[in-house]
């Protein structure tokens, strides 16, 4: 969907979030949405972004899979789509003006530019209100909640939109955590203190008995995205010690890993 940013110019960083700097290439992301912080029934593929100062390494991964809820998947389209279509409004408007300044008269041809412009602006901004509108109550933006800057060599790096996804996603990986900015400590410090400050209601909270190796495996196989399905067999194996349950569950997910790239080769043939 916005694989072409990949390519685009650096761009400045300060409305994206804070920069979140992990000394690894694998890191560990938190199973929630990062824009509204439900609970993710979808994905989406965050392009890397190159951006101002911050190096780029030659063998960086071009783009991600996230887990994201569905809701805040098509806030995202509507967004990104509405640019889509202004720029080409834009462009057309700019040639036609261009052509008809060169073929009819010069006033006539910036008019028509003025007027393009005009359009294209009044309908960014309603299709953005449009987006805006699918939003939850939670959604830092209408835009993509996540901008990966991609692995530099030393560092991956990341910025949120949401604070409390920023400040979830650098506890996960706090041993991995490098050159954090003052105002990321801050962010991490109140979200600790938050935290302390509403303690979990332990007595009303019913907790249920462990999942079984069968049971884990019926979610692994049901599991609607990929990443759900890791998520699923990274906690399954976490609980379950036994070998052939544990070789069971390592079945199950390459089975379902192995059903998606077959359906897609079916596709392409
Ligand atoms: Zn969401
Ligand atoms: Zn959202």
């Amino acid at each position: 969907m916005a694989e072409g940013r990949g390519d685009a110019t650096p761009v400045s960083t300060a409305a994206l979030g804070p920069i979140v700097e992990i000394a690894s290439r694998r890191f560990a992301v938190p199973f929630q949405c990062p824009c509204c912080g439900a609970a993710p029934d979808s994905e989406l593929t965050i392009p890397v972004m190159r951006a101002k100062g911050r190096a780029l390494a030659e063998d960086s991964a071009k783009r991600l899979d996230f887990p994201y809820c569905r809701r805040c998947l098509a806030h995202v389209e509507a967004f990104q789509g509405a640019g889509v279509v202004s720029a080409g409004i834009t462009l057309a408007g700019l040639l036609l003006g261009v052509a008809v300044a060169l073929l009819v008269h010069s006033i006539a041809g910036v008019v028509m530019i003025v007027a393009a412009l005009g359009v294209a602006y009044g309908l960014l901004m309603n299709r953005r209100a449009q987006a805006a509108a699918k939003c939850s109550p939670a959604c830092p933006s209408a835009d993509t909640a996540v901008t990966y800057f991609g692995w530099s060599g030393s560092s991956s790096s990341f910025a949120f939109r949401s604070p409390t996804y920023t400040a979830r996603f650098a506890e996960d990986n706090t041993t991995k955590l490098v050159n954090a900015s003052r105002g990321l400590s801050r962010l991490l410090e109140g979200h600790r203190v938050a935290r302390l400050a509403v303690p979990t209601p332990a007595s009303t909270m019913v907790v249920p008995p462990p999942r079984t190796g069968r049971e884990w495996i019926e979610r692994i196989e049901k599991a609607s995205t990929r990443i759900a399905r890791r998520h699923d067999l990274h906690n399954a194996l976490e609980m379950i010690q036994d070998t052939t349950e544990r070789s069971e569950l390592l079945r199950a997910a390459t089975r379902a890993e192995l059903a998606a790239v077959r359906t897609k080769l079916e596709r392409l043939s």
